[in-house]
């Protein structure tokens, strides 16, 4: 394997990285950093091929064009990093790399050598400083993979300056493709895999963040920000499961606003939803940090009480009460809420246990509201 061959793989596979990015692109992809990835790889399969195709060129356009091309590109890949990782970058700073990294080009010439060595420590330092923030910052559920790239990233930050070392120490005036394959050809094999594994890499972790974010939504009601019916389903499951394992009592908390209609009815259904958003600010505050809330459906919401036995139950829920009444302000009636509370029991399903607190919520109702009642 010759190195031409190998530079000439490495330019098809960016080529072909980018026009893929380019047809698949989505919108989205420029709040995650994949737009600003796809011009990178735009960016540096152009420094390939003008390097490529060098001897073509007038040296100093193919130098300058291809420097400049090639730097601008580890500029994008820095920033689509630091955007995917929500970091600030500074353009000046980056556009400075940039000018320097093409004057040097320019300087060097025909002197491939000269400009690998400059541009080996300057990229170098880039790519450590890409692999530290993905190494430092890894997102729950992407740890994986967003550490095999920051690893890949620490590599190329060592492999690109030691190698302008050892040529530095070599002295070696040779053009950049004639240069002794020995010990560059690893290097190359490496940079294929580099590419590889950075691409992928980071097209996964777009994915992988895109799905989270999908399922987080399927979970979450819109208009109050709490987990939704669906969660609920989810969690009441591994409560069960959990309180049967462990024979550790949970409760079920009920809740349903008290005469919540009269407020759609006369102040409309736009004041109805605000009231709705802020009483379920209200509930989640007056909450313990291990309860989970959820909006069970229209103006009724149900927290789950872990490790929670009756007593305990009881009291948290008249805290809870007392904590949600808004007395009545300028035309607003008086808010509050009624509460039904059942506890687990050995051999509940979720149907038995909904059931209970509802009976109770509806005797919270019957007895006057703006109470609690608990179904022993
Ligand atoms: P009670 O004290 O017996 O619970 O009386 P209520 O008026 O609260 O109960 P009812 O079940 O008669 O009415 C509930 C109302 O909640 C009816 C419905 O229009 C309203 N509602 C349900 N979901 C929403 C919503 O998302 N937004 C708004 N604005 N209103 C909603
Ligand atoms: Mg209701
Ligand atoms: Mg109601």
């Amino acid at each position: 394997m010759d190195l031409r061959t190998l530079f000439i793989a490495q330019t098809c596979a960016l080529i072909a990285i980018a026009a893929m990015l380019w047809i698949a692109r989505a919108p989205d992809d420029r709040r995650n950093g994949l737009r600003t990835w796809t011009l990178a790889v735009s960016s540096q399969g152009i420094a390939y091929l003008l390097l490529a195709n060098a001897g073509r060129l007038p040296v100093l356009l193919s130098a300058l064009l291809g420097n400049a091309a090639g730097a601008l590109s580890v500029a994008l890949f820095y920033v689509a990093i630091r955007q995917f990782l929500g970091l600030r970058y500074r353009w000046p700073w980056l556009l400075a790399m940039v000018a320097a990294v093409t004057i040097a080009g320019g300087i060097a010439g025909s002197n491939y050598a000269g400009a690998t060595i400059f541009n080996g420590f300057v990229y170098g330092a880039v790519q450590l400083l890409n692999g530290a923030a993905l190494w430092r910052r890894p997102a729950a559920g992407l740890q994986r993979v967003q550490r095999l790239v920051a690893l890949a990233y620490l590599a190329m930050g060592l492999v690109l300056p030691l190698r302008a070392l050892a040529m530095l120490l070599q002295g070696s005036g040779l053009a950049y493709l004639d240069m002794p394959p020995d010990w560059q050809q690893p290097i190359y094999v490496f940079g294929f895999l580099f590419i590889i594994v950075t691409n992928l890499g980071f097209m996964q972790l777009c994915k992988m963040r895109a799905e989270a974010e999908v399922r987080l939504q399927a979970m979450t009601d819109g208009l109050t920000g709490l987990a939704n019916r669906r969660a609920l389903d989810e969690a009441m499951h591994r409560s069960l499961a959990g309180a049967q394992r462990d024979q550790q009592p949970f409760a079920v908390l009920m809740l349903d606003i008290d005469h919540f209609k009269a407020i759609n009815d006369r102040f409309g259904h736009h004041q109805g939803d605000a009231t709705l958003a802020a009483f379920a600010a209200r509930l989640r505050a007056g909450l313990r940090a291990q309860d989970q809330c959820f909006r069970y459906g229209g103006e009724e919401f149900c927290v789950l009480l872990p490790q929670t036995g009756a007593a305990d139950a009881a009291l948290l829920a008249e805290r809870l009460r007392a904590h949600l009444v808004l007395p009545a302000s300028g035309e607003m009636p008086r808010l509050s809420a009624s509460l039904g509370i059942a506890v687990w029991q050995a051999g509940d399903s979720a149907d038995a246990l909904f059931g209970r607190a509802d009976r109770a919520l509806y005797r919270a109702k019957t007895l006057g509201r703006d109470r609690v009642e608990i179904d022993q």
